[in-house]
Order: C-alpha cells, then structure tokens, then sequence
C-alpha cells in the first residue's frame, strides 16, 4: 500500500508521518483487514457482519458486538447487569487485575 494511501485513508495507521490529516475524512472510517491487508469501508464491513468482503476473515468483536448480531433486538432482557467483577485474588499478571478492570470502566461506561 502507498504511502498515499496511508496518509489520505487511514489516518490513524501514519500517525508519525504527520499530526495533519484530510479534514473531509472522519477517522476510524476505514479499517484494514488484518489479514488479506484490504482497507475496508467500516460501514460495509459492519453490513457484512465484520466479515472481510475480500478474504472472508472474521474480525475481532467486542462481547456486546457479538450479542446484538446473535440475538433478536426485541425482546431481549439482560439479567445482573449490575453485577461487577471483583479481584479476589489481587491476581497479577503482566498487569495489575485490579488496574484492567479501571481501565475497561473507563472505556465502556
Ligand atoms: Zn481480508
């Protein structure tokens, strides 16, 4: 792929090349499939179901992603949503369990 086309499409993927981007381009419009390298129009590929158009590769989805393609939109009730995880363990691994879970409430709520 071109430079150019970098620069020019995906924004987010030249962010060294240059802090100014195309202002008619809104970011995050476009998204490049991580295995056949296409760069794909993020509507269409959300039309088909985050399945690459080109190679068929299934794309990384988020849990709440994969719920509203599974299941019906009415009639759907979600149960103990309230309920939070806890670190019981004060479990550790490359990072803190504890600093995960701020971190994914910060990005979520
Ligand atoms: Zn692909």
């Amino acid at each position: 792929m071109s430079n150019w086309l970098v620069d020019k499409l995906i924004p987010s993927l030249s962010r060294s090349s240059s802090e100014k981007r195309s202002s008619n381009v809104p970011e995050g419009l476009w998204r490049k499939c991580v295995k056949c390298d296409s760069v794909l129009y993020r509507p269409e590929l959300e039309r088909n179901l985050d399945v690459c158009p080109k190679c068929s590769h299934h794309m990384r989805i988020s849990a709440r992603k994969r719920l509203d393609y599974f299941l019906d939109k009415e009639n759907r009730e979600e149960l103990f949503a309230d309920i939070e995880p806890v670190d019981k363990l004060k479990f550790r691994d490359s990072k803190k369990y504890k600093d995960r879970l701020s971190s994914r409430a910060e990005g979520n709520r």
